[in-house]
């Protein structure tokens, strides 16, 4: 067995134990989860209500649920997709389970994306069903046709025509093992959740069973969550819709009994009291919400917290250390990784590993990586940096009907291009230096450039355009637009930053604007972010 660098074939190979995954070529990750053993007792527990749900109940309304789904006049089969727009709750997991189980396909969005953002998901996975609350009704209008079930409310007379159960109705059905016997296999898709992944717009990420349950096998052994392991309480904030919160809370941590505590949203006042009133001792989160902890003027009360477990965007040193002061009886783990990976490609596993300022931990266990020159595209040996390619049983399938993106960063046989430039020092600890990458992170959530820059392009007093990251301490990043203005036009900071706010989700918002007399470009027409984010930081 292998373990860091081999020099004969350039490739790194993680350090960590391997973990057996499951060999049955039939297998959903629904299965899987339901047929793991733990001591647990209350799945979720929902912190504004205090409502607690039982395992049993959960799985009970799983199979409840997969039966109607099944049966008509629903009928979802498999490969249908099955649309999820609804904030953190209980009823996350369970519609994803359900559907899962089916071999139909779950994918997600992010409840603050606009109407004709998620017109545009809608038109392109096809889903067949909606589950929404009833507030979020109005974000499908672009769908006329599609199937609406209610996640929060009952259905009234006056209903749109669309809406077709409410999720009370469904789980109220008796389960019936016969309607929902269907083979899924681990290599059938599973998810798809969107991306940009390294250019251009968002696209259909499609992980399959074996995706997932290899991510959700290597998340449990990580995070020592194992049978056997005492079950913990953790609090949810970061969203179920985005692969973090999907894979940890509506999906992996029902295999180990832990109990998850669900915050609709984030608040810091509401995460506080909850992890107070229900003993939480795992706080999984983006680093906005660690700067917010950090930066208060006084240590807020954590009681029983034992773990932070950050991910998403890097950490800087400074909310490390800062963090460390303040809370010095809280440990901060890391996690790097991607919606392409399913999840966590590295993590540090200690405190005494997190204290290796920088590291987004070690590679996974059964990950090979290579780090490669982006201008020569030689593998590079350690403490050398270049983009990260990943290989391990978590990395995505492909970029749903995308052929072009998918043979573009699925390369070579299985490699993963994740866009991020990094290094892998001598002890196999992982570095992630900048993003070569378009890519756009905003409190974690992803923003896409070529989506701005389009938007901005159909301004007519605007020229040309290209937006890119600027550093900001509470965000991470904001996105920021360079600008030609067309001659005689008097296009101002002010009005084109509300022409881009009417049409995009809030956090893809433009927040800050500079005026160029032309956009740097290669000789293929390529922009020149570089150039720009360097012009950027010369300004700062
Ligand atoms: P997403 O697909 O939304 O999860 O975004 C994935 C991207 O987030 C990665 O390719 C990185 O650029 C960034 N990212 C995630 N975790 C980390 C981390 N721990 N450190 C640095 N960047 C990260």
């Amino acid at each position: 067995e292998r373990s860091g660098f081999c020099a004969a074939n350039s490739t790194f190979y993680s350090k960590r134990e391997l973990v057996a995954l499951p060999s049955d070529p039939n297998l959903s990750v629904t299965a899987f989860l339901a047929s793991r053993r733990h001591s647990g007792t209350t799945a979720f527990i929902d912190a504004a209500s205090g409502r607690r749900i039982s395992f049993p109940e959960l799985w009970r309304s799983v199979a409840s649920l997969a039966t109607a789904l099944a049966s008509p006049p629903l009928s979802v089969r498999k490969p249908s997709v099955v649309l999820l727009l609804s904030p953190n709750s209980h009823h996350f997991p369970v519609v994803s389970l359900a559907v899962m189980s089916l071999g139909a396909v779950l994918t997600t969005t992010n409840p603050l994306n606009t109407p004709h953002e998620i017109g545009r998901q809608v038109a392109n996975s096809c889903p067949v069903l909606a589950f929404t609350t009833r507030g979020l009704i109005p974000k499908l209008s672009h769908s006329p046709d599609l199937r609406i079930v209610l996640l929060d409310d009952s259905r009234r007379p006056s209903d749109d025509l669309r809406i077709v159960a409410s999720i009370d109705e469904l789980i109220a059905t008796e389960p019936d093992p016969d309607r929902t016997a269907v083979t899924v296999r681990q290599d059938d898709t599973a998810t798809m959740l969107y991306s940009s992944g390294t250019t251009g717009t968002s696209k259909g990420v499609v992980a399959t069973h074996r995706n997932l349950i290899s991510m959700v096998q290597i998340v449990l052994n990580r995070f020592k969550l194992q049978d056997g392991a005492g079950p913990e309480t953790f609090i949810c904030t970061v969203p179920m819709f985005h692969v973090f919160g999907l894979v940890a809370f509506a999906s992996g941590l029902l295999g180990s009994g832990s109990t998850v505590v669900v915050l609709s949203k984030f608040e810091l006042g509401e995460m506080v009291r909850a992890i107070n009133e229900f003993g939480a001792t795992y706080l999984p989160l983006v680093p906005p919400i660690l700067v917010a902890m950090t930066n208060q003027p006084r240590p807020l009360p954590l009681g029983r917290l034992q773990k932070v477990l950050s991910g998403g965007a890097p950490l800087s040193r400074e909310v490390i250390e800062g963090f460390r002061e303040k809370y010095p009886g809280v440990e901060i783990l890391q996690g790097y990784g991607l919606t392409e990976t399913t999840g966590i490609g590295a993590s540090t596993d200690s405190a005494e590993e997190s204290r290796r300022y920088g590291t987004a931990g070690m590679l996974s266990p059964n990950t090979e990586a290579r780090i490669v020159d982006p201008d020569s595209g030689a593998a590079l040996p350690v403490n050398r940096t270049g983009e990260l390619w990943l290989r391990g049983p978590y990395v995505m399938k492909e970029y749903f009907n995308n052929t072009e993106a998918t043979r573009t960063t699925l390369v070579d046989n299985g490699w993963l291009r994740t866009g991020d430039l990094c290094y892998i020092d001598e002890d196999g600890y992982l570095f992630v230096v900048d993003r070569l990458k378009e890519l756009i992170k905003y409190k974690g959530y992803q923003v896409a450039p070529a989506e701005l820059e389009a938007l901005l392009l159909t301004h007519p007093d605007i020229l040309d355009a290209a937006v890119i990251p600027y550093p900001d301490e509470e965000a991470g990043q904001i996105p920021m637009a360079y600008l030609v203005r067309k001659d005689g036009g008097n296009l101002t900071e002010k009005t084109i930053m509300a022409f881009i706010a009417r049409q995009v989700a809030p956090y893809k918002r433009i927040r800050k604007v500079a005026f160029i007399s032309a956009i740097p470009k290669n000789p293929s027409g390529k922009i020149l972010r570089k150039d720009l984010v360097k012009l950027a930081a010369s300004k700062l």
